[in-house]
């Protein structure tokens, strides 16, 4: 696949126009429209490549919310080799896999430490809030080679002209560029010039919220629950799991409760802080171990929202003029491996790939279709083994086998970018 990319980069695979090769005199000036995970990581990518970025976010940033998330060996490997390590800043290693039943007995207890030293890097769990807040100031700083990102907050993009590079943000400002990176998310408007496609219903909702870990240990019948650190543990009912795993230096627990869409009501939105109540989460998990609902009753309750689980079709493409999708907006990821974010900072590292420093412009139609070729099979792959990791369980088993796929797609760089 090195190969295959450094082949490219100098025309030998390219039809037409090639080959081109990478002396350009002046950086190129990219847009981004998104400032999550994804559209931060290319941008921090990308001024390493002495581009001129410039990062556009509907939002002030000012209620920052979300809960953990997954920073597998194939994402941490991406920030490692950049430099970044997440423990710095509170995330800690997964160094154990326990599962339950819904009535709390225990059906594994796997310790990772074998898997963690076969793995390349560590896996970690994240605060969404530490990893974005560490590559915002990453892409925008002063240090950090090339050109500092700009990052215009309160800047809805409302439309997209792929043609010419130009966007237009709902004050009417417009801005144009050499490449324009669609990086906003889930419900992205960017993808409407491509596809104008459907978001449906997965079938499934999550509540998600955070304890504080001190709260569960000083209950005598909840802290036997939570005695392992480092470890993820999941209770498993037919059509209903609860999720739990800590984040920042083990002090807080993090919960995603997955169940049926229609017992929550969740309505498609396109905020991650729609707001739920413990009674609802109480109701849905009623069949549930007295002591995991005891549990889960220590919700903070400022911290419970209720999340529907989106699901799309496959674009027929990921790129179109000068205009590229990256991340959910080119292709969602029900959460069930926890690798929407990895896979976003895979796009990423492949775009600053295909798009190094001296990249001429008449390349980059081109170079797009490259990073599309690049991610879109592994990219889709892992959608659809997340999809079969959401599925219910059958006759007391899991429609795939987890560990195995696990070490298979992610412990390990799949491409050296
Ligand atoms: P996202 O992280 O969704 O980022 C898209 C960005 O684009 C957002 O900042 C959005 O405000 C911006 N945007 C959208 N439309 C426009 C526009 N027209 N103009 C300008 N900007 C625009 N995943 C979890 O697993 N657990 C969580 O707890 C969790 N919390 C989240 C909280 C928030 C606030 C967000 C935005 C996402 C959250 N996610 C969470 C999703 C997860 O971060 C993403 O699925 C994953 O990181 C892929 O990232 P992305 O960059 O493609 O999209």
């Amino acid at each position: 696949r090195v190969a295959f990319v450094t082949n490219s980069l100098h025309g030998s695979h390219l039809n037409g126009s090639g080959p081109f090769v990478d002396d350009h005199p002046a950086p190129l000036r990219i847009a981004i429209v998104g400032a999550g995970i994804g559209g931060l990581t290319a941008a921090l990518g990308l001024r390493r490549n002495g581009h001129q970025v410039d990062l556009f976010e509907q939002s002030r940033f000012a209620n920052e919310v979300g809960a953990a998330i997954h920073l597998a060996p194939n994402a941490n490997g991406i920030l490692r080799r950049w430099g970044i390590f997440a423990e710095e800043f509170g995330a800690i290693s997964m160094d154990r896999l326990v599962e339950h039943s819904q009535d709390g007995s225990r059906l594994k207890n796997i310790d990772l430490a074998m898997a963690n030293k076969r793995w390349q890097h560590p896996w970690h769990l994240v605060h969404r809030v530490n990893i974005h807040e560490k590559l915002k100031k990453l892409a925008t700083s002063d240090k950090g080679g090339g050109i500092p990102a700009q990052l215009h907050t309160s800047s809805k993009v409302a439309s997209i002209d792929p043609q010419n590079g130009i966007i237009t943000l709902e004050s009417g400002a417009t801005a144009t560029a050499d490449v324009v990176i669609g990086a906003d998310g889930i419900y992205s408007m960017s993808r409407k010039y491509i596809k104008d496609a459907r978001l449906f219903s997965s079938g499934k909702a999550a509540f998600r919220f955070l304890i504080p870990r001190e709260v569960a240990e000083a209950d005598p019948v909840t802290a036997p629950l939570v005695k392992f650190k480092n470890a993820l543990e999941i209770w498993f009912g037919d059509d209903r799991r609860i999720v739990m795993y800590p984040c920042n230096d083990n002090q807080l627990l993090n919960f995603v409760c997955i169940h049926p869409d229609t017992e929550s009501h969740a309505t498609k939105s396109d905020e991650w802080n729609k707001k739920a109540t413990i009674e609802q989460v109480l109701k849905v998990y009623r069949e549930f171990d007295p002591a995991v609902k005891a549990l889960i009753s220590k919700v903070d309750p400022l911290t419970l929202m209720v999340w529907q689980l989106l699901d799309m079709e496959k674009l027929p493409t990921w790129t179109t003029g000068k205009l590229v999708l990256l991340g959910d907006a080119a292709h969602p990821f029900t959460p069930h491996q926890g690798q929407g974010a990895g896979q976003a900072m895979e796009d990423a590292a492949a775009l600053t790939t295909v798009l190094p420093k001296g990249t001429a412009p008449e390349a980059i139609s081109e170079r797009l279709k490259l990073y599309e070729e690049i991610r879109s099979e592994r990219a889709h792959a892992i959608q659809q083994y997340s999809r079969l990791a959401g599925k219910d369980w059958e006759n007391g088993v899991p429609a795939i086998d987890m560990m195995a796929y696990t070490n298979h797609n992610f412990g390990h760089d799949e491409i050296d970018y």
